[in-house]
This record gives structure tokens, C-alpha cells and sequence, in this order.
């Protein structure tokens, strides 16, 4: 949008917190480039320290270990006034007694910006976000989607160098979310800043980030373009956690090799049972069809837990079918 856009790159190094004594960290030993202009979504099961990673570059906590750098300048102890940076909630609390107009120019006008500046920013982020025709209404008359425009355009009018998104999403409907993402990953490629977006949700995170960290206890599990985390996995916890359904995890025993065998729901046939009781025989436990795809649980007879595969749509399976499953070991990933 404007050319004044500052793109800086944020430097997290061994960053810690430990919220009280005795407790285990909330983050631990976290380092990471983010680049300047990614989008970088972490993304995590409830509690395995995103926000709390995220508050600490924002410098609404401060780490208790490690130093934050952004744009090469050390921020660890500046309070976040003074990093440059802009963060848009879940709660987006805009002031209700206040216009879209007013909500979106407070920040600059708390700076003292010059009034043409301020109105020129302003029109511009509502033009960006589609606002233009609400500027003069106040919150209580928009739609949720609406009022979580009015958060963006409050951050994108101060320009900074670092967007901070903490699961700005979630109090959307489902389809409103859908249009929210497509909104933010095109407001990303317009302005080209450097965003971190926080999110608990796997699908958010694939469809929104040019890399993705997973977290899990505080740590970093992997940090990779979201089809490389797709396809390769670093560990159990990842595979089980990125995709729906999720890998199917064969354990060493099953295939005979040696190790767990990791295998995609697409990368498995289910073939009918033809009286050899050879490899993967088990019974069809659970069809869903999707219209696409037809999904198929397969309890494995030396297996309690359910295989599942990713059929096509028209895969004519029952409930109750005896079945051979067939991974392809091409696309298998290999955990010890
Ligand atoms: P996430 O965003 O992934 O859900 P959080 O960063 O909010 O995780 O929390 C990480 C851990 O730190 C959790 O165990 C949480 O209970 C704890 N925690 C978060 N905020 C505080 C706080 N202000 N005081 C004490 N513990 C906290």
C-alpha cells in the first residue's frame, strides 16, 4: 500500500519463560529468524506457549531467558511502544462509542500525526479492507467480520514493521473465518510486511503460512514450508498433529520394518479381502463420504487403533467389509 511499509526481520535467541519458580517453562530455548516479509504462523495444541511466545516479541511479557531482535536492533527489554510492531487480538476491542473513522486514526492521533496524514492512512487501510462505505458507522452496527476488519485496519494505519496476529480468528463463524484468511494472506502479499500469526488451528496454519513452527511443550517441534511439514514430518507429534485425518503411525511390528512407519490417509488403498489372510487385513470400522473423497476406518486385526485411508469419492466400501489395507511405501516417513 504505501511505500513508507518497513519490513523488518525478527530474531528470537534460546528466548525462555518461566512464568513462576519450580513451574516448567511455558517457552523453552526458542530460536528463530523470522525473515523480513514472511508470514510465519506457530501453531499448537492449547497451552504449548504460541501467545506466550508471541506477547514476548510484542513485549507484553518479558522472556526470562534469550534476547528478541527486531530489524537487527535488540528489543528485549523495550516496552512495546517502542518496537515498532502492531497486534491484532481475538478480542479486537474496538471503543464502542467511537466510529470506524475515529477507532482506526486513534493510534496516530495519540502520535500527533499530521490530519492529512492520518486521513490519508485511514482511507487507505478502509479501501484495503473494503471499509470505505462503514467509516462513519459505529462498531455495534457492523458484522463480526466487519469489526474484525476495523482491528486490521487499526494495525495496518500504524505501518509497522511486525504484524502480530494471536488467534485473530476464532471468534468467527466458520465461513466468515474462511473469508478472514483469504482477507489477511492477501492484505500480507499488498503490503509485504512481516507477519507472525498464532493459531491453534492445523488447517489455519497450512492454508495461511509460508512457514510454519510447531510447537508443543514450549519447544519447537519443526519450523518448514507447510508441505514439507506435510510431507516430512520431523517426529510422531508433528505427523499427528498436522493434517485431518491424521498420518496413521504403523507400529514397528506391523510391516516388519524395524521401525514405526508413517503413512498419509492418501497413501493408503483398501483393497477387498480375497481369503488370504495376508498383510493388513482388518474390517471396515467407519465410512464417511465427502462427495470427493470418502474416508475409511479399518480396524487392522493386529491393531486396535484405526487405520485410516482417503478413498475416492465413488470407493464402493461398507461398514462391516473385511478389507486389505496397502500402504505406499513410496511416501512413508520413517520414526525410530
Ligand atoms: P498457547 O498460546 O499455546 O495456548 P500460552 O502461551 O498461552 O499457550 O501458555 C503456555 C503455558 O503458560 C500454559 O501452561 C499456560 O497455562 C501458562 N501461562 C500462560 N500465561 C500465564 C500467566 N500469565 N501466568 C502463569 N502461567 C501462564
Amino acid at each position: 500500500m504505501s511505500s513508507s511499509q518497513e519490513k523488518a526481520g525478527v530474531a528470537l535467541r534460546h528466548v525462555e519463560k518461566v512464568y513462576a519458580a519450580g513451574q516448567a517453562p511455558a517457552v523453552d530455548d526458542f530460536t528463530l529468524d523470522v525473515q523480513p516479509g514472511e508470514f510465519l504462523v506457530l501453531v499448537g495444541p492449547s497451552g504449548c506457549g504460541k501467545s506466550t511466545t508471541l506477547r514476548m516479541v510484542a513485549g507484553l511479557e518479558l522472556p526470562t531467558g534469550g534476547t528478541i531482535a527486531i530489524g537487527g536492533r535488540d528489543v528485549t527489554n523495550l516496552p512495546p511502544k517502542d518496537r515498532n510492531i502492531a497486534m491484532v487480538f481475538q478480542n479486537y476491542a474496538l471503543y464502542p462509542h467511537m466510529t470506524v473513522r475515529a477507532n482506526m486514526s486513534f493510534a496516530l492521533k495519540l502520535r500527533h500525526a499530521p490530519k492529512e496524514e492520518i486521513a490519508r492512512r485511514v482511507a487507505e487501510a478502509a479501501e484495503t479492507l473494503g471499509l470505505t462505505p462503514y467509516l462513519d458507522r459505529l462498531p455495534k452496527a457492523l458484522s463480526g467480520g466487519q469489526r474484525q476488519r476495523v482491528a486490521l485496519g487499526r494495525a495496518i494505519v500504524r505501518e509497522p514493521a511486525v504484524f502480530l496476529f494471536d488467534e485473530p480468528l476464532s471468534n468467527l463463524d466458520a465461513k466468515m473465518r474462511v473469508e478472514m484468511r483469504a482477507e489477511i494472506v492477501r492484505l500480507h502479499h499488498r503490503l509485504g510486511a512481516t507477519m507472525i500469526y498464532v493459531t491453534h488451528d492445523q488447517v489455519e496454519a497450512m492454508t495461511m503460512g509460508e512457514r510454519i513452527v510447531v510447537m508443543n511443550g514450549g519447544r519447537i517441534q519443526q519450523a518448514a514450508a507447510p508441505l514439507e511439514v506435510y510431507n516430512h514430518p520431523a517426529n510422531r507429534f508433528v505427523a499427528s498433529f498436522i493434517g485431518t485425518p491424521p498420518m496413521n503411525l504403523l507400529p514397528p511390528g506391523l510391516l516388519d520394518l524395524g521401525r514405526t512407519v508413517g503413512v498419509r490417509p492418501e497413501h493408503l488403498r483398501v483393497e477387498p479381502f480375497t481369503g488370504t489372510e495376508q498383510g493388513l487385513v482388518g474390517s471396515v470400522d467407519l465410512v464417511e463420504p465427502l462427495g470427493a473423497e470418502t474416508i475409511v476406518h479399518v480396524v487392522l486385526d493386529q491393531l486396535k487403533t484405526p487405520t485410516i485411508a482417503r478413498l475416492p469419492g465413488d470407493a464402493a466400501v461398507k461398514h462391516g467389509d473385511r478389507g486389505r489395507v496397502v500402504p505406499d511405501l513410496a511416501h512413508a516417513v520413517y520414526f525410530d
